[in-house]
Protein backbone atom coordinates (compact mmCIF):
# COMPACT_ATOMS: atom_id res chain seq x y z
CA UNK A 1 0.00 0.00 0.00
CA UNK A 2 2.81 2.51 0.94
CA UNK A 3 4.57 1.84 -2.24
CA UNK A 4 1.07 2.17 -4.15
CA UNK A 5 0.50 5.60 -2.68
CA UNK A 6 4.13 6.91 -3.23
CA UNK A 7 4.43 5.70 -6.98
CA UNK A 8 0.60 7.31 -7.61
CA UNK A 9 1.55 10.51 -6.38
CA UNK A 10 1.97 13.93 -8.17
CA UNK A 11 3.69 16.32 -6.72
CA UNK A 12 2.21 20.01 -9.35
CA UNK A 13 2.73 22.89 -7.32
CA UNK A 14 -0.46 23.74 -7.29
CA UNK A 15 -1.40 20.50 -5.11
CA UNK A 16 1.55 20.81 -2.71
CA UNK A 17 0.61 24.44 -1.36
CA UNK A 18 -2.97 22.55 -0.69
CA UNK A 19 -1.04 20.20 1.27
CA UNK A 20 0.81 22.89 2.86
CA UNK A 21 -2.13 24.68 3.59
CA UNK A 22 -3.85 22.21 5.11
CA UNK A 23 -0.82 21.51 7.32
CA UNK A 24 -0.51 25.01 8.77
CA UNK A 25 -4.05 24.95 9.84
CA UNK A 26 -3.05 22.54 11.71
CA UNK A 27 -4.62 19.27 10.18
CA UNK A 28 -2.96 15.84 10.52
CA UNK A 29 -2.38 15.05 6.88
CA UNK A 30 -3.52 11.93 5.30
CA UNK A 31 -1.24 9.26 3.30
CA UNK A 32 -1.75 10.63 0.10
CA UNK A 33 -1.23 14.29 0.57
CA UNK A 34 2.43 12.89 2.56
CA UNK A 35 3.35 11.18 -0.21
CA UNK A 36 3.06 13.97 -2.40
CA UNK A 37 5.46 15.51 -0.52
CA UNK A 38 7.66 13.36 -0.34
CA UNK A 39 7.82 13.03 -4.13
CA UNK A 40 8.86 16.51 -4.72
CA UNK A 41 11.88 16.79 -6.97
CA UNK A 42 11.76 20.15 -7.68
CA UNK A 43 14.41 22.38 -5.15
CA UNK A 44 12.48 25.31 -5.30
CA UNK A 45 9.16 23.19 -4.06
CA UNK A 46 11.43 21.55 -0.87
CA UNK A 47 11.63 25.72 -0.39
CA UNK A 48 8.14 25.40 0.35
CA UNK A 49 8.12 22.82 2.17
CA UNK A 50 10.88 24.04 4.92
CA UNK A 51 9.13 27.47 5.00
CA UNK A 52 5.73 25.23 6.30
CA UNK A 53 7.77 23.80 8.66
CA UNK A 54 9.03 26.56 9.92
CA UNK A 55 6.39 28.79 10.20
CA UNK A 56 4.18 25.34 11.49
CA UNK A 57 6.93 24.89 14.18
CA UNK A 58 6.81 28.41 15.33
CA UNK A 59 3.03 28.43 15.54
CA UNK A 60 2.23 25.44 17.31
CA UNK A 61 5.67 25.18 19.18
CA UNK A 62 6.84 28.20 19.72
CA UNK A 63 10.60 28.69 20.84
CA UNK A 64 10.74 25.68 23.86
CA UNK A 65 13.13 22.91 23.30
CA UNK A 66 12.65 20.06 25.87
CA UNK A 67 16.10 19.21 26.90
CA UNK A 68 17.10 15.16 28.48
CA UNK A 69 19.98 12.71 28.45
CA UNK A 70 20.00 8.88 27.94
CA UNK A 71 21.21 6.48 30.37
CA UNK A 72 22.39 3.62 29.32
CA UNK A 73 21.54 0.88 31.92
CA UNK A 74 22.43 -2.45 30.45
CA UNK A 75 23.98 -4.01 26.93
CA UNK A 76 22.96 -7.74 27.37
CA UNK A 77 20.79 -8.14 24.08
CA UNK A 78 19.65 -12.01 22.75
CA UNK A 79 18.83 -9.72 19.20
CA UNK A 80 20.93 -9.73 16.42
CA UNK A 81 20.11 -6.80 14.60
CA UNK A 82 22.70 -6.16 11.33
CA UNK A 83 23.39 -2.52 12.82
CA UNK A 84 23.59 -2.49 16.28
CA UNK A 85 26.75 -2.51 18.43
CA UNK A 86 24.97 -4.66 21.25
CA UNK A 87 24.36 -7.48 18.97
CA UNK A 88 24.69 -10.70 20.56
CA UNK A 89 26.88 -11.89 17.98
CA UNK A 90 29.57 -8.90 18.40
CA UNK A 91 32.36 -9.93 20.97
CA UNK A 92 34.18 -6.89 20.97
CA UNK A 93 31.60 -5.15 23.29
CA UNK A 94 31.98 -5.08 27.24
CA UNK A 95 28.37 -6.57 28.07
CA UNK A 96 27.52 -5.05 31.04
CA UNK A 97 24.54 -3.84 33.43
CA UNK A 98 25.05 -0.93 36.16
CA UNK A 99 24.94 -2.20 39.67
CA UNK A 100 22.88 0.12 41.70
CA UNK A 101 25.92 1.84 43.10
CA UNK A 102 27.11 2.36 39.77
CA UNK A 103 23.49 3.87 39.17
CA UNK A 104 23.56 5.89 41.99
CA UNK A 105 26.62 7.43 41.02
CA UNK A 106 25.38 7.66 37.07
CA UNK A 107 22.61 9.62 38.34
CA UNK A 108 24.11 11.99 40.58
CA UNK A 109 26.98 13.06 38.04
CA UNK A 110 23.62 13.75 35.90
CA UNK A 111 21.82 15.93 38.62
CA UNK A 112 25.13 17.18 38.80
CA UNK A 113 24.92 18.66 35.02
CA UNK A 114 21.38 19.94 35.92
CA UNK A 115 19.54 16.89 34.56
CA UNK A 116 15.92 16.58 34.89
CA UNK A 117 14.40 14.55 32.25
CA UNK A 118 15.99 11.07 31.46
CA UNK A 119 15.60 8.00 29.16
CA UNK A 120 16.62 4.83 30.38
CA UNK A 121 18.07 1.96 27.68
CA UNK A 122 18.27 -1.46 27.75
CA UNK A 123 19.45 -4.04 25.13
CA UNK A 124 16.58 -7.09 25.24
CA UNK A 125 17.67 -9.59 27.83
CA UNK A 126 16.04 -12.11 30.59
CA UNK A 127 17.92 -9.94 32.90
CA UNK A 128 15.88 -6.86 32.11
CA UNK A 129 12.44 -7.94 33.17
CA UNK A 130 9.68 -5.22 33.60
CA UNK A 131 9.61 -5.61 37.24
CA UNK A 132 13.50 -4.84 36.92
CA UNK A 133 13.20 -2.16 34.84
CA UNK A 134 10.43 -0.96 37.39
CA UNK A 135 12.83 -1.05 40.50
CA UNK A 136 15.55 1.14 38.44
CA UNK A 137 12.68 3.87 37.58
CA UNK A 138 11.98 4.03 41.22
CA UNK A 139 15.66 4.05 42.73
CA UNK A 140 16.25 7.02 40.07
CA UNK A 141 13.49 8.79 41.30
CA UNK A 142 14.29 8.63 44.95
CA UNK A 143 18.03 9.56 43.88
CA UNK A 144 18.18 13.17 44.90
CA UNK A 145 21.11 15.11 45.40
CA UNK A 146 21.39 18.72 46.74
CA UNK A 147 19.32 20.58 44.93
CA UNK A 148 18.84 17.66 42.03
CA UNK A 149 16.46 15.12 41.29
CA UNK A 150 14.68 13.24 37.90
CA UNK A 151 11.26 14.52 37.49
CA UNK A 152 10.83 12.45 34.69
CA UNK A 153 11.95 8.54 33.30
CA UNK A 154 11.29 7.76 30.09
CA UNK A 155 12.15 3.89 28.24
CA UNK A 156 13.78 2.80 25.15
CA UNK A 157 13.66 -1.09 25.83
CA UNK A 158 12.31 -4.45 24.56
CA UNK A 159 8.26 -4.03 23.63
CA UNK A 160 6.55 -6.08 26.81
CA UNK A 161 3.14 -7.79 27.03
CA UNK A 162 0.49 -5.98 28.73
CA UNK A 163 1.62 -7.40 32.44
CA UNK A 164 4.86 -5.47 32.10
CA UNK A 165 3.61 -2.33 30.67
CA UNK A 166 1.37 -1.88 33.95
CA UNK A 167 4.30 -2.86 35.87
CA UNK A 168 6.18 -0.31 34.56
CA UNK A 169 3.38 2.32 34.58
CA UNK A 170 2.66 1.71 38.50
CA UNK A 171 6.68 2.55 38.89
CA UNK A 172 5.69 6.13 37.02
CA UNK A 173 7.41 6.11 34.00
CA UNK A 174 6.66 8.67 31.51
CA UNK A 175 7.07 8.02 27.54
CA UNK A 176 7.62 4.39 26.51
CA UNK A 177 9.49 4.15 23.16
CA UNK A 178 9.91 1.26 20.97
CA UNK A 179 11.50 2.00 17.27
CA UNK A 180 10.02 -0.55 14.45
CA UNK A 181 13.17 0.20 12.96
CA UNK A 182 11.92 -0.42 9.71
CA UNK A 183 8.43 -0.49 8.22
CA UNK A 184 9.55 -2.41 5.07
CA UNK A 185 9.22 -6.66 5.60
CA UNK A 186 11.76 -7.85 3.78
CA UNK A 187 14.54 -5.53 5.40
CA UNK A 188 12.91 -5.93 8.51
CA UNK A 189 13.43 -9.85 7.86
CA UNK A 190 16.93 -9.05 6.72
CA UNK A 191 18.00 -6.66 9.70
CA UNK A 192 16.41 -8.76 12.42
CA UNK A 193 17.09 -12.73 11.88
CA UNK A 194 14.09 -14.86 12.44
CA UNK A 195 14.78 -17.04 15.29
CA UNK A 196 15.72 -13.71 17.40
CA UNK A 197 12.75 -12.04 19.62
CA UNK A 198 13.51 -9.13 17.47
CA UNK A 199 12.33 -11.20 14.63
CA UNK A 200 8.97 -11.00 15.11
CA UNK A 201 7.63 -8.09 12.96
CA UNK A 202 3.93 -7.99 14.59
CA UNK A 203 5.25 -8.51 17.85
CA UNK A 204 7.17 -5.22 17.75
CA UNK A 205 4.39 -3.17 15.78
CA UNK A 206 1.78 -4.05 18.11
CA UNK A 207 4.19 -3.06 21.18
CA UNK A 208 2.20 0.14 21.66
CA UNK A 209 -1.10 -0.74 21.79
CA UNK A 210 -0.08 -3.08 24.60
CA UNK A 211 1.08 0.23 26.19
CA UNK A 212 -2.27 1.49 25.50
CA UNK A 213 -3.86 -1.46 26.60
CA UNK A 214 -2.16 -1.25 30.31
CA UNK A 215 -2.79 2.48 30.60
CA UNK A 216 0.53 3.79 29.44
CA UNK A 217 -0.62 6.33 26.89
CA UNK A 218 2.26 8.16 26.54
CA UNK A 219 4.46 6.07 23.86
CA UNK A 220 6.99 6.76 20.78
CA UNK A 221 7.44 5.38 17.64
CA UNK A 222 9.91 5.78 15.45
CA UNK A 223 12.27 4.54 12.19
CA UNK A 224 15.75 3.74 12.17
CA UNK A 225 16.75 5.72 8.60
CA UNK A 226 19.56 4.60 6.51
CA UNK A 227 18.34 0.71 6.35
CA UNK A 228 15.47 1.41 3.62
CA UNK A 229 14.41 4.15 1.10
CA UNK A 230 13.19 7.01 3.69
CA UNK A 231 10.05 7.95 1.97
CA UNK A 232 8.54 4.43 2.47
CA UNK A 233 9.43 5.18 6.42
CA UNK A 234 8.09 8.24 6.77
CA UNK A 235 5.21 6.80 5.18
CA UNK A 236 5.41 3.88 7.88
CA UNK A 237 5.31 6.30 10.62
CA UNK A 238 2.18 8.11 9.39
CA UNK A 239 0.66 4.83 8.85
CA UNK A 240 1.45 4.16 12.62
CA UNK A 241 0.28 7.17 14.00
CA UNK A 242 -2.89 7.04 12.30
CA UNK A 243 -3.42 3.58 13.45
CA UNK A 244 -3.20 4.56 17.03
CA UNK A 245 -5.05 7.81 16.83
CA UNK A 246 -7.91 5.43 15.46
CA UNK A 247 -7.74 2.54 17.93
CA UNK A 248 -6.81 4.69 21.25
CA UNK A 249 -7.74 8.35 20.69
CA UNK A 250 -4.50 9.75 20.77
CA UNK A 251 -1.36 9.33 18.76
CA UNK A 252 2.30 8.62 19.95
CA UNK A 253 3.84 11.36 22.27
CA UNK A 254 6.72 11.74 20.43
CA UNK A 255 8.00 10.10 16.92
CA UNK A 256 12.52 9.73 16.43
CA UNK A 257 13.87 9.11 13.52
CA UNK A 258 17.68 8.22 13.94
CA UNK A 259 19.94 8.06 11.18
CA UNK A 260 21.92 4.69 11.34
CA UNK A 261 25.77 5.35 12.72
CA UNK A 262 29.28 3.45 12.82
CA UNK A 263 29.15 0.79 15.76
CA UNK A 264 30.97 -1.67 17.06
CA UNK A 265 30.93 -5.07 14.34
CA UNK A 266 28.74 -3.43 12.45
CA UNK A 267 29.22 -3.29 8.34
CA UNK A 268 26.82 -0.70 7.20
CA UNK A 269 25.36 -1.24 4.07
CA UNK A 270 25.49 2.17 1.96
CA UNK A 271 22.68 1.45 0.02
CA UNK A 272 20.10 3.57 1.90
CA UNK A 273 22.11 5.84 3.95
CA UNK A 274 20.32 9.41 4.16
CA UNK A 275 21.84 12.28 2.98
CA UNK A 276 21.96 15.43 4.95
CA UNK A 277 19.86 17.05 2.40
CA UNK A 278 17.47 14.31 2.45
CA UNK A 279 17.32 14.07 6.03
CA UNK A 280 16.60 17.85 6.74
CA UNK A 281 13.32 17.14 4.01
CA UNK A 282 12.60 14.28 6.03
CA UNK A 283 12.28 16.46 9.47
CA UNK A 284 10.20 19.12 7.09
CA UNK A 285 7.63 16.63 6.17
CA UNK A 286 7.30 14.49 9.06
CA UNK A 287 6.67 18.06 11.28
CA UNK A 288 4.02 18.99 8.89
CA UNK A 289 2.51 15.62 8.11
CA UNK A 290 1.48 15.23 12.61
CA UNK A 291 1.72 19.25 13.54
CA UNK A 292 0.61 17.92 17.40
CA UNK A 293 3.61 15.32 17.73
CA UNK A 294 6.66 15.79 19.92
CA UNK A 295 9.62 15.44 17.22
CA UNK A 296 12.96 14.00 19.05
CA UNK A 297 16.61 14.64 17.36
CA UNK A 298 19.12 13.22 19.30
CA UNK A 299 23.06 13.53 19.93
CA UNK A 300 23.90 10.91 17.06
CA UNK A 301 23.31 13.83 14.53
CA UNK A 302 25.88 17.06 14.27
CA UNK A 303 25.23 20.35 16.53
CA UNK A 304 25.05 21.79 12.75
CA UNK A 305 22.57 19.71 11.53
CA UNK A 306 20.85 19.26 15.07
CA UNK A 307 20.31 23.71 14.71
CA UNK A 308 18.71 23.17 11.53
CA UNK A 309 16.44 20.46 12.54
CA UNK A 310 15.27 22.49 15.60
CA UNK A 311 13.65 25.32 13.05
CA UNK A 312 12.49 22.70 11.01
CA UNK A 313 9.99 21.21 14.01
CA UNK A 314 11.74 18.81 16.60
CA UNK A 315 10.55 19.99 20.23
CA UNK A 316 13.21 17.61 22.03
CA UNK A 317 17.00 17.10 22.10
CA UNK A 318 19.34 15.07 24.61
CA UNK A 319 22.05 17.29 25.45
CA UNK A 320 25.49 16.33 27.59
CA UNK A 321 24.69 12.98 26.25
CA UNK A 322 27.09 10.20 27.43
CA UNK A 323 26.00 6.77 26.13
CA UNK A 324 29.08 4.18 26.52
CA UNK A 325 27.95 2.62 29.73
CA UNK A 326 28.67 4.25 33.36
CA UNK A 327 30.32 7.28 31.50
CA UNK A 328 28.65 9.77 33.01
CA UNK A 329 30.64 10.10 36.57
CA UNK A 330 33.50 9.66 34.56
CA UNK A 331 33.26 13.51 33.63
CA UNK A 332 35.20 13.43 30.42
CA UNK A 333 34.96 16.07 28.36
CA UNK A 334 37.48 15.70 25.94
CA UNK A 335 34.34 13.95 23.09
CA UNK A 336 36.41 11.20 22.78
CA UNK A 337 33.96 7.75 22.58
CA UNK A 338 34.87 4.28 22.84
CA UNK A 339 33.06 1.78 20.28
CA UNK A 340 32.81 -1.33 22.67
CA UNK A 341 31.54 0.19 25.30
CA UNK A 342 28.59 2.15 23.14
CA UNK A 343 25.47 1.22 20.91
CA UNK A 344 26.55 3.33 18.37
CA UNK A 345 29.09 6.58 17.50
CA UNK A 346 27.30 10.00 18.30
CA UNK A 347 28.11 13.36 16.76
CA UNK A 348 27.38 15.98 19.73
CA UNK A 349 29.65 15.35 22.37
CA UNK A 350 29.39 18.79 23.68
CA UNK A 351 28.30 19.52 27.91
CA UNK A 352 24.65 20.19 28.69
CA UNK A 353 25.83 23.37 29.49
CA UNK A 354 27.39 24.38 26.23
CA UNK A 355 23.73 23.43 24.41
CA UNK A 356 21.81 25.69 26.92
CA UNK A 357 23.88 28.29 26.12
CA UNK A 358 23.84 28.16 22.29
CA UNK A 359 19.98 27.47 22.74
CA UNK A 360 19.46 31.00 24.61
CA UNK A 361 21.78 32.76 22.20
CA UNK A 362 19.53 31.28 19.55
CA UNK A 363 16.31 32.59 20.82
CA UNK A 364 15.34 29.03 21.75
CA UNK A 365 13.62 28.39 25.11
CA UNK A 366 15.44 25.14 26.86
CA UNK A 367 12.96 23.60 29.01
CA UNK A 368 13.00 20.98 31.79
CA UNK A 369 9.44 20.71 32.45
CA UNK A 370 7.88 17.46 33.45
CA UNK A 371 4.97 19.73 34.69
CA UNK A 372 1.66 17.93 32.85
CA UNK A 373 2.53 14.48 33.36
CA UNK A 374 3.26 15.48 37.15
CA UNK A 375 -0.09 16.58 37.68
CA UNK A 376 -1.59 14.50 35.63
CA UNK A 377 -2.82 15.49 32.25
CA UNK A 378 -0.54 12.93 30.23
CA UNK A 379 -1.99 11.00 27.26
CA UNK A 380 -3.54 14.80 26.80
CA UNK A 381 -0.59 16.05 24.70
CA UNK A 382 -3.23 17.18 22.41
CA UNK A 383 -4.65 19.74 25.37
CA UNK A 384 -1.42 22.01 25.18
CA UNK A 385 -2.37 22.60 21.61
CA UNK A 386 -5.88 22.22 21.80
CA UNK A 387 -7.19 24.23 24.53
CA UNK A 388 -6.34 27.76 23.45
CA UNK A 389 -4.08 29.72 25.20
CA UNK A 390 -2.65 26.60 26.92
CA UNK A 391 1.18 27.16 26.27
CA UNK A 392 1.12 30.73 27.43
CA UNK A 393 -0.74 29.99 30.30
CA UNK A 394 1.66 26.54 31.09
CA UNK A 395 3.90 25.59 28.65
CA UNK A 396 6.02 29.22 28.33
CA UNK A 397 5.40 29.94 32.23
CA UNK A 398 7.16 25.82 33.58
CA UNK A 399 9.83 26.58 30.73
CA UNK A 400 11.09 29.91 32.35
CA UNK A 401 10.91 28.69 35.82
CA UNK A 402 12.75 25.29 34.99
CA UNK A 403 15.43 27.75 33.15
CA UNK A 404 15.43 29.73 35.85
CA UNK A 405 16.01 26.81 38.04
CA UNK A 406 19.28 25.79 35.93
CA UNK A 407 20.50 28.44 35.28
CA UNK A 408 20.67 29.11 39.04
CA UNK A 409 22.32 25.70 40.17
CA UNK A 410 24.30 25.23 37.46
CA UNK A 411 25.39 27.40 34.43
CA UNK A 412 28.47 29.67 34.62
CA UNK A 413 28.07 33.34 34.45
CA UNK A 414 28.33 33.37 30.59
CA UNK A 415 25.33 30.97 30.52
CA UNK A 416 23.52 32.94 32.96
CA UNK A 417 23.44 36.18 31.49
CA UNK A 418 22.11 34.61 28.07
CA UNK A 419 19.58 32.86 29.74
CA UNK A 420 18.48 35.60 32.30
CA UNK A 421 18.45 38.28 29.37
CA UNK A 422 16.15 35.28 27.24
CA UNK A 423 13.68 34.98 30.59
CA UNK A 424 13.07 38.73 30.62
CA UNK A 425 12.32 38.91 26.76
CA UNK A 426 9.90 35.32 27.47
CA UNK A 427 8.29 37.44 30.37
CA UNK A 428 7.53 40.24 28.29
CA UNK A 429 5.87 37.99 25.57
CA UNK A 430 3.08 36.50 28.34
CA UNK A 431 -0.32 38.81 27.43
CA UNK A 432 -2.14 37.76 30.77
CA UNK A 433 -0.81 40.46 33.49
CA UNK A 434 -1.28 38.53 36.47
CA UNK A 435 0.69 34.87 35.13
CA UNK A 436 3.46 36.92 33.91
CA UNK A 437 3.67 38.75 37.87
CA UNK A 438 3.66 35.04 39.12
CA UNK A 439 5.94 33.80 36.96
CA UNK A 440 8.12 36.97 37.86
CA UNK A 441 8.04 35.57 41.40
CA UNK A 442 8.88 32.34 41.29
CA UNK A 443 12.11 33.40 38.80
CA UNK A 444 12.90 36.11 41.43
CA UNK A 445 12.44 33.10 44.07
CA UNK A 446 14.52 30.65 42.80
CA UNK A 447 17.45 33.25 42.30
CA UNK A 448 17.20 34.26 45.88
CA UNK A 449 15.55 31.20 48.13
CA UNK A 450 15.97 27.16 47.97
CA UNK A 451 12.71 26.91 46.67
CA UNK A 452 12.18 24.84 43.39
CA UNK A 453 10.07 22.84 41.38
CA UNK A 454 7.03 24.98 41.72
CA UNK A 455 5.16 24.57 38.82
CA UNK A 456 1.95 25.70 36.55
N1 LIG B 1 17.00 -2.98 22.67
C1 LIG B 1 15.85 -2.15 22.58
C2 LIG B 1 15.22 -2.25 21.23
O1 LIG B 1 15.85 -2.75 20.31
O2 LIG B 1 14.08 -1.78 21.11
C3 LIG B 1 16.28 -0.75 22.89
C4 LIG B 1 16.61 0.01 21.73
S1 LIG B 1 18.18 0.44 21.28
C5 LIG B 1 19.09 0.38 22.72
C6 LIG B 1 17.73 2.09 20.80
C7 LIG B 1 17.58 2.33 19.34
O3 LIG B 1 18.86 2.66 18.83
C8 LIG B 1 17.14 1.19 18.45
O4 LIG B 1 15.75 1.05 18.49
C9 LIG B 1 17.66 1.62 17.09
O5 LIG B 1 16.69 2.37 16.38
C10 LIG B 1 18.81 2.55 17.43
N2 LIG B 1 20.08 2.05 16.91
C11 LIG B 1 20.57 0.80 16.97
N3 LIG B 1 21.74 0.73 16.32
C12 LIG B 1 22.02 1.97 15.85
C13 LIG B 1 23.09 2.54 15.08
N4 LIG B 1 24.11 1.81 14.65
N5 LIG B 1 23.03 3.87 14.80
C14 LIG B 1 22.01 4.62 15.21
N6 LIG B 1 20.97 4.15 15.93
C15 LIG B 1 20.97 2.82 16.24
FE1 LIG C 1 19.58 -5.56 20.99
FE2 LIG C 1 18.10 -3.34 20.64
FE3 LIG C 1 20.60 -3.54 19.66
FE4 LIG C 1 18.71 -4.96 18.57
S1 LIG C 1 18.79 -2.68 18.63
S2 LIG C 1 20.76 -5.74 19.11
S3 LIG C 1 17.45 -5.45 20.33
S4 LIG C 1 20.00 -3.49 21.80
Amino acid sequence: MIAETLAAARPDPVRVREVLDRSLAKNRLEPDEVATLLSITDPRLWEEVFAAARRLKEAVYGNRIVLFAPLYVGDKCVNNCAYCGFKCTNLDVVRRTLTDSELTRELVALEEQGHKRLILVWGEHPDYSAEEMARVVRLVYGTKKGRGEIRRVNINAAPLDVEGYRVMKQAGIGTYQVFQETYHHETYRRMHPENTRKGDYLWRLTAHDRAMQAGVDDVGIGALFGLYDWRFEVMGLLLHTIHLEQRWGVGPHTISFPRVNLASGVRIDRNHLVSDEDFLRLVAVIRLAVPYTGLILTARESPAIRRQGLRLGVSQIDAGTRIELGSYQECRDDGCQDLAREQFEIHDTRPLEAVVRELAEDGFVPSWCTSCYRVGRTGEHFMEFSVPGFIKRYCTPNALVTLAEYLTDYAGPETQAAGFALIERELAGIPDEARRAQVQQRVERIRTTDERDAHF
